[in-house]
């Protein structure tokens, strides 16, 4: 009860869920919404919380975080051409890479160092350069939220576009296609995106990653922000990266607050200056 959020987010940010729940099964996750939706409670979803701001006042209802949504990745058919392996939701990126690693399986290379957890990546189609999750996802588990019933959704069906899913549900699991290929090459490709990630992203320091989306054509976000002066610019706790312009990272107890008037003074200065819109790629929750 009454519990804070800041441990549950990257950001380190933001106020306390009235309840919170950490359900071990899909069967309690059902559970779980079926008493909330009895109580009337609202529901907030959260998995590894790296791709959310928390309000300073917190979330009214029920948080269900889903990091302890997982058990083993198992492959589940294999060929020549393709491996087809299912995980569930809660499980790290990061896990079912080394995983994908070991077992010499291709096509998770571009996620090398993005926190959070599938059903994250998944919800947010988290990706890089080299590639997204909707290049990979086969077919979902979805708990439907109001019918509290489980379907498969067909990797035809999902309406995957730029860091986004219209998720019609809960993700519970999800069955991904990876390619046999050499490991050594495999382990190279993580480690050289690895490499390239670290040394040009504020990694180590509380954040959400990339803030906004970059623009569907022009300049990337970052680099507006970087050529609008906003480099390094700092407001209490929060500061734009002086590595990356497109991280606002936390340097020292910042608040949600100190956090979005400086995305709003970002907007501003970038539409001012290159009449651009950005939009946010971050998710707010909670009151406002
Ligand atoms: C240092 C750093 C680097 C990053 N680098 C990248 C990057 O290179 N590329 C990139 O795309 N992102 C990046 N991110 C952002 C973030 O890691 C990804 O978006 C990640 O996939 C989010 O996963 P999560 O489990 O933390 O989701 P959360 O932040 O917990 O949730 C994000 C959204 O997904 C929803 N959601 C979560 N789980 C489910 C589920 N099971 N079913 C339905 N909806 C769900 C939540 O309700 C929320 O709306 C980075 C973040 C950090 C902190």
């Amino acid at each position: 009860m009454n519990e804070s959020l800041k441990p549950y987010t990257s950001f380190k940010v933001g106020g306390s869920a009235d309840l919170l729940a950490m359900p071990g099964t899909a069967e309690e996750l059902k559970e779980l919404l079926r008493a909330a939706s009895e109580y009337d409670i609202p529901v907030t979803l959260l998995g590894g919380g790296t791709n959310v701001l928390i309000t300073d006042k917190g979330i009214r209802g029920l948080v269900v975080i889903t990091t302890h949504l997982k058990s083993d990745i198992r492959i589940i058919g294999s060929s020549p051409e393709k491996s087809l392996v299912r995980v569930d939701a809660g499980e790290r990126l990061s896990t079912i890479c080394r995983f994908a690693a070991t077992h010499s399986l291709s096509g998770l290379e571009f996620a090398a160092g993005i926190p959070g957890t599938l059903g994250g990546a998944i919800a947010m189609n988290a990706g890089t350069k080299t590639g997204d999750m909707s290049g990979i996802v086969v077919d979902l588990m979805v708990l439907d939220t109001k019918a509290l019933t489980f379907q498969t959704i067909e990797r035809q069906n999902l309406d995957f576009s730029y860091r986004d899913l219209k998720v019609p549900g809960i993700i519970v699991a999800a069955t991904l296609e990876l390619k046999p290929a050499d490991q050594m090459v495999i382990e190279q490709t993580f480690k050289q995106n690895l490499l390239l990630k670290n040394t040009t992203q504020p990694v180590s320091v509380a954040s959400a990653g990339c803030f906004f989306k970059n623009p569907a054509k022009g300049m990337p976000a970052g680099e507006l922000i970087e050529k609008s002066g906003l480099k390094g610019m700092k407001l209490n706790g929060a500061m734009v990266s002086d590595i990356h312009a497109n991280y606002i990272v936390n340097i020292s107890n910042a608040t949600c607050g100190d956090i979005l008037t400086l995305k709003k003074h970002i907007e501003e200065t970038v539409f001012n200056t290159f009449k651009v819109k950005l939009e946010t790629e971050v998710r707010v929750e909670g009151e406002s």
